[in-house]
């Protein structure tokens, strides 16, 4: 039983069916993963998977858990032949070279279709909100059934945010109730969006920080432009802008039209009111690199796995740009292809 429909869930569903195991997904909305852009996956010959190590560590102040990292980024390779990455390469803040990959800045929804496309008549999926309740009488009806968190992240649950309020955490508490532990679910293990619409329709959306290198300014109150320097990590542009009073205007002016456009960016709108808002949680569930859910002893829960962002320890005090999607990818693909292991390891017994 798979509970989440974001990229870590579909992920793990179509492991878990080429590994041979029957398959229900529950989710209650599509999650964030529609809204990937683009994600990391080392492409140029300059760059390396020790490199992206290198990188990962570093956005997360070396607070991440090495294990995941390697994990991931050496994960990360093997998804250049899965999907026809259309060139598109960006630099996010905090890597040395550029590694985010996309097909037409639509890398989350383009894959999630593809995915449940492939997957139809596969997996069965059920529409609806999956409480804690649920899962421990299922476990005592249905002693067989291995479970796989992919619940996403829990910035839902601050009015000011780029998340839907569906995602406030309810993976935590059905992780909890199963066994595993949680670790780093506080307001220091959230990583802000630092330029976040303020006003209007499109309040809680994004406008994303790499304009910064194309020649957008921010412009606190007063109109001044208060960056030195715009390479800075996502949680150092977000402090300036907390340091500057909380808010700020992102300041499009000198940058291309083309560019814009290229972004989906309405060209005619050259200055955004901006603040930075909760955007993706770094703590979560405690797992291994297999996926497996820990407890607070750090023992493997049997027959619980998690993914995904309701997961701790990838990103450390900061995620770099684009590894949201990418643990998604690389973390579902292995919590699916390992719980279909313990399954066909118990269908044997
Ligand atoms: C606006 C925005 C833009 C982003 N852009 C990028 C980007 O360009 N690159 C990048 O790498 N990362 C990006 N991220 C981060 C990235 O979207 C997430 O890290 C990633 O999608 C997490 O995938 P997931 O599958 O773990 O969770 P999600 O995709 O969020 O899916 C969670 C799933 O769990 C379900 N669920 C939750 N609770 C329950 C419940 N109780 N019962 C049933 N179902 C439940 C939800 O309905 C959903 O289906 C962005 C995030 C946002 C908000």
């Amino acid at each position: 039983m798979i509970i989440g429909g974001g990229l870590a869930g579909w992920r793990a569903a179509e492991a878990a069916v080429a590994g041979g195991a029957s398959v229900t997904l529950v989710a209650n909305g599509p999650g964030n993963s529609p809204h990937i852009h683009a994600l990391n996956c080392p492409v140029l010959p300059e760059d390396s998977v020790e490199q992206y190590i290198e990188d990962t560590l570093s956005s997360g102040r070396y607070e991440n858990d090495r294990a995941l990292v390697e994990a991931m980024c050496a994960g990360s390779v093997s998804l250049k032949d899965e999907f026809p990455f259309d060139g598109t390469l960006i630099r996010p803040l905090g890597s040395t070279v550029p590694r985010c990959v996309s097909i037409r800045h639509a890398i989350g929804a383009i894959a999630l279709a593809e995915i449940q496309a492939r997957m139809k008549d596969k997996v069965t999926v059920e529409k609806r909100t999956v409480t804690p309740e649920e899962i421990l009488e299922r476990r005592r009806t249905a002693p067989g059934t291995i479970f796989i968190i992919a619940t996403g992240g829990w910035c839902g649950k601050y009015d000011f945010s780029t998340n839907p309020q569906y995602l406030k955490g309810d993976g935590l508490l059905i992780a909890e109730a199963l066994g595993a532990a949680t670790r780093d679910v506080d307001r220091a293990h959230i990583q802000y969006e630092p330029t976040v619409r303020t006003e209007g329709p499109m309040r809680g959306i994004p406008v994303i920080t790499t304009l910064l290198f194309e020649g957008a300014r921010l412009l606190n109150q007063e109109g001044k432009a208060f960056l030195d320097n715009p390479r800075l990590n996502k949680d150092e542009l977000s402090r300036a802008i907390f340091r500057e009073g909380g808010s700020a205007i992102y300041d499009l002016t000198a940058v291309p039209e083309a560019k814009l456009l290229e972004c989906k960016m309405d060209p005619a709108e050259r200055r955004i009111p901006v603040a930075p808002a909760p955007h993706s949680s770094l703590g979560g569930i405690a797992i291994d690199p297999q996926c497996h859910a820990l407890d607070r002893l750090g023992k493997i829960v049997p027959g619980v796995y998690a993914c995904g962002e309701v997961t701790a320890g990838v990103h450390g005090r900061n995620r770099l740009g684009g590894n949201g999607g990418t643990a998604a990818m690389v973390f579902g693909a292995i919590a699916g292809r390992e719980a279909a292991a313990e399954w066909n390891k118990r269908s044997r017994k």
